[in-house]
């Protein structure tokens, strides 16, 4: 073998056994899955800019970009009660729904979180408290429909409709220290309308608003036919 054959040998050897090495080593370190259930750096600046008791703004339909941001699906998060970012979240959620004197319920992408967690008033329990729910989800409706006068929503402030809403729910849900429930709500017109107020805000984690719940729209379009 020639001096000049090894002297590009050698080098050509050394390039193909360290590039593999190279790749094993990547392959042996894969970057870490992402924590879906964790809140971003994003979300967390934008809650700590509060104190506990500060309002947030309430997005809304006449704003081009909350209108955006109200569309968009929202994702679970982890109920943890030693999350002390999470609890100012929930806190000033609930002041600023109390702030507004009327409200009933608020979910969380009206404040500009995208992420499931909504306030609703328990007209159906004594004293009518505020109660947070993480994570919650409708998993059954009842077979009676019902056309529920005077949805709101504060988002879409001035205006109210008819809606086609179920007359109960059965719900699952986290609490803020991590338990997990499951319970049937119903209540849905006079001084209790608590399952009307659940499927409110439900939807509002999936970027659905009231008026895509009109009644009567479809027979609108009829009427044009
Ligand atoms: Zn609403």
């Amino acid at each position: 073998m020639s001096k000049q054959f090894l002297v590009l040998l050698v080098p050509a050897i050394l390039f193909i056994f360290g590039t593999n090495q190279c790749k094993k080593d990547k392959l042996a370190d894969p970057p870490k899955a992402l924590d879906t259930l964790a809140l971003t750096e994003l979300e967390k600046d934008s809650i700590l800019n509060g104190d506990t008791n500060n309002v947030m703004r309430i997005l809304t339909i006449d704003n081009y970009s909350d209108s955006l941001n109200l569309r968009v699906k929202s994702h679970q998060v982890r109920a943890d009660k030693n999350d002390t970012v999470l609890y100012r979240l929930a806190r000033r959620m609930y002041y600023t729904l109390i702030s507004t004197g009327s409200g009933v319920g608020l979910a969380a992408p009206q404040v500009g979180i995208n992420r499931d967690i909504i306030w609703v008033q328990r007209l159906d329990k004594t004293g009518k408290p505020f109660e947070c729910y993480i994570n919650p989800k409708i998993v059954l409706y009842s077979n009676k429909q019902i056309v529920f006068q005077g949805d709101g929503c504060l988002s879409i402030p001035n205006q109210s409709g008819k809606t086609n809403r179920f007359s109960s729910v059965a719900i699952e849900y986290d609490r803020l220290d991590g338990t997990h429930n499951t319970e049937i709500v119903e209540g849905y017109s006079g001084n209790n309308f608590t399952s009307v107020i659940f499927q409110h805000e439900i939807d509002h984690l999936n970027g659905i608003l009231f008026f895509d719940r009109l009644s009567g729209k479809f027979n609108f379009l009829q009427a044009i036919d």
